[in-house]
């Protein structure tokens, strides 16, 4: 039976890959090959289940999330889209369980910031959480939906249960074109089950 459900904001309710490939073509646009940043040509070159986009782009991590916290005059992270599936993603969620946000935020002060600041223009109603040890947060009632397949790993492995939002950066990447069709055919078997 599950009472609670919890949400991943980056790669599941909030595009945050087309994003840092715009704040990074506007760092590097004189640079060589500016249009290895371009969204489409990005996502379609991408290996399946590779998970880090700095390794993508031959670049540090430091580079890359230092590039992502001065953008947009240091708040990038509150300008982030949502996805269109997100309200649906919500409604659905809504019918197993009382649904919360629950991301991990980097380790800079303008995330925290941004992130409350995007939840409270479209998710108002979803309390929000920041942690970046998600697992310290499963019980065996508690359902997550993220794309992180490490999240989603340890989540499980604290006995709660979890459903890998399918991405191409992760395990369940052959979904990634349906990734709602996915998401609502496991929810109907965690409503069955329950
Ligand atoms: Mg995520």
């Amino acid at each position: 039976m599950i009472n609670d459900v919890f949400l991943d904001m980056d790669g599941v309710l909030v595009d945050f890959v087309s994003s840092a490939l715009l704040a990074l073509k506007e760092k590097y646009e004189n640079q060589p090959q500016p249009e290895q940043f371009d969204i489409d040509a990005f996502m379609e070159a991408w290996p399946p289940g590779e998970a880090s986009i700095p390794k993508l782009l031959h670049m540090t991590e430091d580079e890359f999330w230092d590039t992502l916290h001065k953008a947009n005059g240091g708040c990038w992270w509150e300008q982030l889209r949502s996805y269109p599936w997100a309200g649906a993603l919500v409604s659905a969620a809504s019918q197993i369980g009382k649904v919360r946000i629950l991301s991990s935020p980097s380790n800079h002060p303008s995330c925290y910031r941004g992130k409350k600041l995007h939840r409270d223009r479209e998710f108002r109603a979803l309390p929000l959480i920041l942690c970046r040890e998600k697992f310290l947060v499963a019980a065996p009632d508690r359902l997550l939906i993220d794309d992180n397949d490490r999240h989603v790993r340890r989540w499980r492995k604290h006995g709660g249960l979890a459903i890998l939002f399918p991405r191409i950066w992760n395990a369940n990447h052959e979904w990634k074109d349906a990734p709602m069709e996915y998401v609502a055919t496991e929810l109907e078997k965690i409503g069955q089950a329950s």
